[in-house]
């Protein structure tokens, strides 16, 4: 499991007062906990909530917590699913041990407890359609009506219920339903469905079944066969929470496990549900479930995001039961607090525009050669500079960075007619190349339409390193690359997947999706050392924010995701106290 201290909660919470009580009065000796996902997609920010409460919980108290797959639907589940969830578990830094269990594990059962509900004449097999039965299932100010193979007999309802079983019967014919209370102020438990028929193959059981049980009647016998403590579920089933007790109540189950209900997590710009998350896949609106874009932990894990920033949001989000929608700035602070520390630094240049150094070679260092050395060929010859590899850590080292005479920097770094708080590098001005010289810029070389291609700037050779031995204050710093040994990059900028922070709000979520959302750089350059990058491993780029290697690279094109930028408007905004 994650022991790091990032599980540990700051404060306390509503679930943790609980589980003090029942562990003070007796109720509990082991917390045990589910993660319980339906895999019909991948997992999402929220369910890493949802992973952080149960999995936290249990290493806090020194329980176990179960990973249990919810998969009552083959309709809409798939393999793919079921290992990418197992995958995304682990990667957030959780460990289920030999707790891995399937809803399917238990159909057996699931089914000899519906024919026990059955003889005690607390189930029966509905003929209606389920438009007729929605019809009478009444509302919230009316009462349901009863259906009328309500009364069957037991006996007619175990051969009808056997007959599912066995195959007889088309697809939504019929269903098995709990005996409760048609007139019930709960519409959950208005008589609510058991067992459904579905003639569809299941990942895990095969053709072995034709009838699978609801998500109401798996999960808490699930939890119950499992010994579960504390079903810790989210606010949408608060409502079905009378029936879960129904049917623990009336049925001989091994355990007496008890639901309990958190907010979900809600981000702005950000959409967290499988179903919509599925069509913006199948639609092709996105490249996959790990396009950086998405919210999913896939996505997150490839744009960069080390899965201990998640688990660290989730313990400053923390558990209530209030809902509430969290400023997906948190998130990112999150996320650039982690890099900030790992991250080693490197150079890049998104969007490069030339500069030729014209006395370059001047900076080179000519004594001690031989006298009848080609100074022609020292011009050409790399000149290295030292960049430390982390500012803060120095323990990290440094690296030799190639000079050149011709370099790149970025565009947005040069103006032709600069306001005055513009400090970068403009006609006549001086700027710090980072970690290399100060320059100046004596010529801009134009092309026919007129944009600037190319600066022509002297270096002063008395400022090797950056730095001023004769104390002038330069106040500009930018980040180059030499233009011979940097290397051609496709780097992609992520913007939020949606224009505005409550999509869907007005009415179609689609058309809030961010035209803009993905930006691509393919003209980079970036140093040479990022010939060693590894997929997944952050980076900071200098001046320009933390990104790292996609899977998408190949041989002579490196490809790196922004993970985030460097700018931190959630920290400024806790600091104004906004
Ligand atoms: P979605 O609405 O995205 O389809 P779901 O609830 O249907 O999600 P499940 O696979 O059933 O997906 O979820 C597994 C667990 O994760 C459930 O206990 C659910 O309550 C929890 N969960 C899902 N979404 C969130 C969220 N946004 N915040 C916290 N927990 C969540
Ligand atoms: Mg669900």
């Amino acid at each position: 499991m994650a022991s790091d201290a990032t599980t540990a909660t700051a404060g306390r919470d509503f679930i943790r007062d609980i589980i003090d009580t029942d562990i003070a009065t007796g109720r509990v000796r082991e917390v045990v906990t589910r993660f319980p996902p339906e895999p019909n997609g991948y997992l999402h920010i929220g369910h890493a909530k949802a992973i952080w409460i149960n999995f936290g919980v249990a290493e806090e108290y020194g329980g176990r917590c179960h990973l249990r797959f919810d998969d009552t639907n083959p309709s809409k589940e798939e393999q793919e699913y079921i290992d990418a969830i197992a995958r995304d578990v682990h990667w957030l830094g959780f460990d289920w041990g030999p707790h891995l269990y399937h809803a399917s594990d238990y159909f057996e059962q699931l089914y000899e407890w519906a024919e026990h509900l059955i003889r005690s004449g607390k189930a029966y097999v509905d003929d209606l359609s389920p438009e007729e039965m929605r019809a009478m299932r009444g509302t919230l100010s009316e009462p349901g009506r009863d259906s009328p193979y309500r009364d069957r007999s037991i006996s007619e309802n175990l051969d009808l219920f056997r007959r599912m079983r066995a195959g007889e019967f088309p697809n939504g014919v019929r269903v098995l339903r709990a005996k409760i209370d048609m007139a019930s102020g709960n519409i959950n438990l208005r008589d609510p469905v058991l067992y459904r028929i579905l003639h569809t193959d299941h990942p895990r059981t095969g053709e072995k079944w034709c009838i699978y049980p609801s998500y109401d009647f798996a999960h808490g016998q699930s939890d119950a066969i499992e010994g579960v403590t504390h079903s810790l579920c989210t606010l949408e089933f608060e409502d079905h929470r009378p029936l879960y007790e129904w049917l623990l109540d009336n049925l001989p189950v091994p355990s007496r496990p008890r639901q309990y209900e958190f907010a979900r997590l809600n981000i702005n710009y950000t959409v967290l549900s499988k179903r919509f998350l599925t069509e913006l896949v199948r639609q092709g609106r996105v490249g996959g479930w790990d396009d950086p874009r998405m919210p999913t932990l896939a996505a997150l894990r490839r744009r960069g995001v080390p899965p201990a920033a998640i688990r660290d949001f989730a313990r400053r989000v923390g558990v209530a039961r209030a809902n509430s929608l969290v400023d997906i700035a948190m998130f990112d602070h999150a996320v650039r607090e982690h890099l900030n520390k790992s991250a080693l630094r490197r150079m890049a240049v998104l969007r490069p525009l030339k500069l030729v150094i014209t006395n370059y070679d001047e900076l080179a260092d000519l004594s001690g050669l031989p006298e009848n050395e080609n100074i022609s060929k020292m011009i050409y010859a790399p000149l290295m500079v030292t960049a430390p590899n982390h500012p803060d850590d120095l323990a990290t080292g440094t690296r030799a960075l190639p000079f050149g005479s011709e370099l790149f920097i970025e565009r947005d770094d040069f103006m032709e007619h600069p306001p005055n708080n513009f400090y970068r590098l403009a006609p006549g001005r001086e700027v710090r190349l980072r970690y290399a010289y100060i320059v100046t810029c004596r010529e801009i070389v134009k092309n026919s339409a007129g944009e600037v291609v190319e600066l022509k700037c002297t270096a002063d050779p008395a400022t090797r390193g950056g730095n001023t031995p004769d104390g002038r204050r330069v106040r500009g710093t930018i980040h180059w690359v030499a233009a011979a040994r940097s290397l051609p990059a496709e780097i992609r900028l992520y913007n939020p997947l949606f224009t505005r922070p409550d999509p869907g709000a007005g009415g179609d979520v689609f058309a809030d999706l961010n035209p803009h959302s993905l930006e691509i750089l393919p003209e980079a350059r970036v140093e040479p050392a990022l010939a060693e990058a590894v997929i997944g491993q952050a980076v900071q780029f200098e001046r320009q924010g933390y990104f790292c290697l996609d899977p998408d690279t190949e041989p002579g094109r490196l490809v790196f995701n922004r993970t985030v930028g460097l700018r931190d408007s959630w920290a400024k905004a806790q600091a104004s106290g906004g």
